[in-house]
């Protein structure tokens, strides 16, 4: 044991289903415009290619409940997510091995303050802001592949406040998954503990204090999130 100097945080974990065991987070990569009518629905061009970006580990909210709704925003939105735990990595994973690599899935929330990203964009600022803020990462429990399989062609939908506002088949991701850790294991090392959140489909749009977010995929276990009072 180290004698820190000061408190030292504590490593982010998600459950498992069907095991005592958690699940370590390492990093938390995101696929952002990999559904073309989400890229509609943001007046963005569905030729370019898909943008990674990360979030920092202790924005995870474990298993969904309250979060308070974040400072420095009056336009929160949820993005619900199909999410990619990985078991191993490497620098340029070929397609054909990508499976090999994946742990298992769940669901998780990529919230956005959109106020700032449109900010962001028109002045080619980074992302930080907008996506890697506290609590912006709310993730339920993973599912193994050896109990599952591979989530590749479920239904992944996002309700708010019981009524269904995205509902899209995970088959139709521009990038699939084994590209898509393809992909960023070009950019990055990946390794076991990372998490990388796939994209949005269309319905994204604004939540605040009260409102309920349930994000659901066929075969994984469902995710709820409560927005709470401000933060401060
Ligand atoms: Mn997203």
């Amino acid at each position: 044991m180290f004698d820190y100097a000061v408190e030292a945080p504590g490593s982010p974990t998600l459950s498992i289903t069907n095991s005592t065991q958690v699940f370590p987070v390492r990093r938390i990569y995101c696929i952002g415009k990999n559904y073309v009518a989400h890229i509609h629905e943001m007046n963005a061009d569905e030729r370019d290619p898909p943008v990674i970006f990360q979030k920092p580990a202790d924005a995870i909210v474990a298993g969904g409940g309250e979060i308070p709704y974040p400072v420095f925003t009056k336009n929160f939105h949820y993005e619900g997510e199909l999410v990619v735990a990985m078991k191993s990595g490497g620098y340029n994973i070929s397609e054909d091995d990508a499976y090999s690599h994946i742990f298992g899935y769940a669901v998780g929330l990529d919230m956005t303050r959109r106020d700032h990203q449109a900010e962001a964009l028109a002045k080619g600022l980074p992302w930080e802001v907008t996506k890697a803020f506290d609590k912006s990462a709310p993730m339920g429990p993973i599912s193994r592949v050896e109990d599952v399989g591979h989530i590749d062609h479920h239904v992944l939908r996002t309700k708010i406040n019981g009524e269904t506002r995205q509902e899209a088949n995970v088959e139709l991701m521009i990038w699939n998954t084994r590209e898509i850790i393809s992909k960023i294991s070009e950019q990055h090392e990946l390794k076991a503990g990372d998490l990388i959140m796939t994209g949005t489909p269309a319905g994204v749009g604004a939540v605040v204090t009260g409102d309920t977010i349930e994000v659901e995929a066929d075969g994984l276990e469902p995710l709820k999130v409560t927005i709470g009072a401000p933060a401060v």
